[in-house]
């Protein structure tokens, strides 16, 4: 076979220690009028504008013979081409140089490429398929990368001339541009295992130095998430989601001193990890580490169903130039959040005590903060873009998170819809329906999101229980969900307690500058709201005695509830002097309780 795909796109990791790649494009048929071709501005999953075209250094266009083409800017993303005959290739130079979840990343040691950030869009061609020609960074003794490999769930290029081998450099293929970018690829010498589950391949890889790592472990542990989840969406055929895009899944993950994130994609995640939580050989103990990376690992494998394939109407198609606003992330986030642990349970990965820790961890957080009554969950979903993903110090006051509280109204639904079905339907039916709706033939006919208002009715026909009500209540208002009054279904109840280890209570959040203490958030109504502190002023001393952010607990505990106590501190460069009097800490706590003989 020639190879005159209609899209030609090479990768080219070409300077390891300036972090720059070449990557250029082909068109064979470009628009005779001039084409036009932009960078996405944000990639799907995460809700901010990061405008990755400010990450290309150079671009220019050639025609079939060579000859440079006229290109102009027409906005922040997007370029336009001088009309010309035949074919066309861009030519661009990209700083890849952040290690997130997000963009690129490219060193002497490996290269981590989100398509976003290096794949041009050619405006009229979208649905075109894409050749990609991954080429090795250049032969050079200083590095070892002639013996790096390719890992990406983007199918090889088969049946074409140069087509890449399985883990190698050459030719893949993506359908058209939104797989083209929907398939991240790491390149170098990543620790690699791999599993079956219901027969579908899946590989996990790990990006960094982790000594000791206990990767039979990880393996079993994530083996039976994968088998779990699959179960839940598919009971009878025990299909994997993500076999109509390619034939693996690749969980990779980036391995760092400090760091936590995750980003779903159709047929793989890029994770990012502390080395710390990966279990160490010989140690069979469970970290709360270690339970944490497994919950990330189930929260996105959960997204290959929801909201990969199950998604709001206005991401299906994605507009990559624009903001996309839907006042339903309560569900994608929200309810991912919710079955990511109770999977884990569910697959014996973590036991009831922990599942129930992790519930009441929830709850605390949600109802530790004051904006859960000024914003909904829809409203924070619309507003992702410009709030929950822009966070300040005053968010705490101001904003309510749709993945924690979308949490707690997917366990108050669930314990909701059985209540009123006897047991004999949950959350899981409506999931199952989603699927079927739009998730399972999303890439087989035209893709059909879910409509803003569609819940209510999808709860009904999956379960028969009008859920209107209590939508309009604890997802549409501000409501807190009523968990009191509905986990005595399942033989739960709930205790709330001060903490244990705070002796006298001062409504802040503190912030460790080197010794410095600073307050980072004053909770609206707390005592040090009240008191006239301000976020950002940094503490001096209380009662005269200085205060470092190693010993503020132990001046604190040598007070009781009711004394005025004097802090001294600097909000820019100025001494300031304020009373506060102190009192019992709030029980903020949350403790949910399994019942003795329910
Ligand atoms: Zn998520």
């Amino acid at each position: 076979m020639s190879h005159v795909a209609p899209l030609r796109y090479c990768l080219e990791p070409h300077d390891l220690a300036g972090h720059r790649c070449r990557v250029s494009l082909t068109i064979e048929h470009p628009d005779p009028q001039g084409q036009q071709v932009s960078l996405p501005a944000w990639i799907p999953g995460s809700y901010l504008m990061r405008e990755f075209a400010r990450q290309i250094e150079t671009l220019q266009a050639y025609d079939a013979a060579g000859k440079t083409i006229g290109v102009h800017k027409l906005d922040r993303n997007t370029w336009q081409l001088a009309p010309c005959k035949g074919a066309v290739t861009i030519k661009t130079v990209v700083y890849c140089n952040d290690m997130s979840v997000r963009s690129a990343h490219l060193d002497d040691s490996h290269g981590f490429f989100n398509g976003t950030s290096l794949f041009l869009q050619v405006h009229g061609q979208e649905d075109q398929p894409c050749l990609l020609e991954l080429l090795p960074p250049p032969a050079n003794s200083t590095y070892q990368q002639q013996t790096w490999q390719v890992h990406t769930s983007l199918p090889e290029a088969k049946g074409w001339e140069g087509a890449a081998q399985r883990h190698g450099f050459g030719y893949y293929l993506a359908p058209n541009y939104d797989a083209l970018i929907d398939h991240p690829i790491e390149m170098g010498t990543p620790t690699v295992a791999s599993f079956e589950a219901y027969g579908a391949e899946h590989e996990l890889i790990f990006t960094g130095i982790i000594p000791g790592l206990d990767l039979e472990r990880i393996v079993a542990d994530v083996k039976r998430i994968c088998e779990t989840q699959i179960r839940f969406f598919e009971p009878e055929t025990q299909r994997a989601p993500f076999l109509d895009s390619s034939d693996r899944y690749v969980f990779m993950t980036q391995v760092l001193g400090e760091g936590y994130g995750g980003l779903e994609h159709r047929a793989s995640t890029a994770l990012i990890c502390n080395r710390r939580d990966l279990p160490i050989k010989g140690r069979p103990e469970q970290s709360e580490g270690y339970r944490n990376f497994l919950g990330l690992v189930s929260h996105e494998y959960f997204h290959t169903w929801n909201v990969k394939r199950i998604k709001p109407a206005v991401f299906a198609p994605y507009d990559l130039s624009r903001e996309g606003h839907t006042r339903l992330l309560w569900v994608f986030e929200g309810f991912t959040s919710y079955y990511d642990d109770l999977l884990l349970f569910r697959a014996g990965v973590i036991d009831q005590p922990t599942y129930l820790a992790n519930i009441s961890r929830t709850i605390s957080m949600v109802h530790r903060n004051g904006g859960r009554h000024k914003q909904s969950v829809a409203e924070s979903s619309f507003d992702a873009w410009t709030r929950y993903y822009r966070q300040d110090e005053n968010s705490p006051n101001a904003l309510v998170s749709y993945y924690t509280k979308g949490a707690l109204v997917a366990l108050g639904l669930d314990l909701f819809i059985r209540r009123e079905t006897l047991d004999r339907h949950s959350l899981d039916d409506v999931l199952r329906l989603m699927w079927d709706r739009y998730g399972r033939d999303f890439y087989l006919g035209a893709p059909k999101g879910v409509a803003e208002d569609a819940m209510p009715a999808l709860i009904h026909e999956a379960t028969g229980v009008d859920a209107g009500k209590f939508l309009q209540l604890y997802a549409e208002g501000r409501h807190d969900v009523p968990l009191d009054k509905l986990l005595p279904i399942a033989g739960l109840r709930l205790e709330w307690r001060a903490p244990n280890n705070t002796l006298v209570g001062i409504d802040w959040r503190t912030r460790n500058q080197g010794e410095e203490v600073q307050v980072a958030t004053v909770y609206e109504g707390g005592n040090a709201h009240l008191a006239g502190l301000s976020a950002g002023d940094r503490l001096v001393a209380i009662d005269g005695l200085r205060v470092t952010s190693s010993n503020l607990d132990s001046i604190l505990g040598r007070y009781a509830v009711g004394d005025t106590i004097s802090l001294h501190l600097f909000r820019s460069d100025v001494l300031r002097q304020f009373k506060l009097t102190l009192t019992a800490p709030g029980k903020h706590e949350c403790h949910v309780v399994a019942n003795a003989r329910p």
